[in-house]
C-alpha cells in the first residue's frame, strides 16, 4: 500500500478519518490517531473529545440513565446528616450545636452534589 497524494511512497498508515492512506510526510499525527490533513486531524479531535466526555459520565459503572456517584453520594450523606440533626434535637433538645454542628455538615455535603450536578449537566446530556 502507497500514500494516495504520493504513489511511490509506502504508507506507514491510514487516516483515522477518512481511511486514505498516508506516507510518513503526510502523515499528521495526532493523539493516538493519524490523519492525512487538518481537516481530518480535527474531525478526530472533536471525536476524541466526545470519547473522553462518554468516558467521564458513564465510566464509574453508573447505569447510563441514572446520576453519576459524584452526585447521590453527598445527597445521601446529605440526607443522612440531616436525620441525625433531627433525631440529636429531638433526644437533646438543650444541645442545639450538636444538630447545628450537623446541618452544617448537611449543607456543605449538599451543596457537593449541587455542584456535582451541575458540571454533570454541562457535560451536555440531560438528566
Ligand atoms: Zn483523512
Ligand atoms: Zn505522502
Amino acid at each position: 500500500m502507497n500514500c494516495f497524494i504520493h504513489r511511490e511512497l509506502p504508507a506507514i498508515g491510514v487516516c483515522k478519518i477518512c481511511s486514505k492512506a498516508v506516507c510518513a510526510e503526510c502523515a499528521l499525527e495526532g493523539e493516538r490517531a493519524i490523519t492525512c490533513s487538518p481537516i481530518c486531524s480535527e474531525e478526530s479531535q472533536r471525536f476524541q473529545q466526545m470519547n473522553k466526555r462518554a468516558f467521564k459520565i458513564y465510566g464509574i459503572g453508573e447505569k447510563p440513565r441514572g446520576l453519576p456517584l459524584t452526585v447521590t453520594a453527598p445527597l445521601l450523606m446529605s440526607g443522612i446528616l440531616t436525620c441525625a440533626a433531627g433525631v440529636g434535637y429531638w433526644l437533646e433538645p438543650h444541645m442545639l450545636f450538636v444538630p447545628a454542628i450537623f446541618m452544617l455538615m448537611a449543607c456543605g455535603v449538599g451543596l457537593g452534589a449541587y455542584l456535582a450536578w451541575r458540571k454533570y449537566k454541562e457535560n451536555g446530556l440531560n438528566v
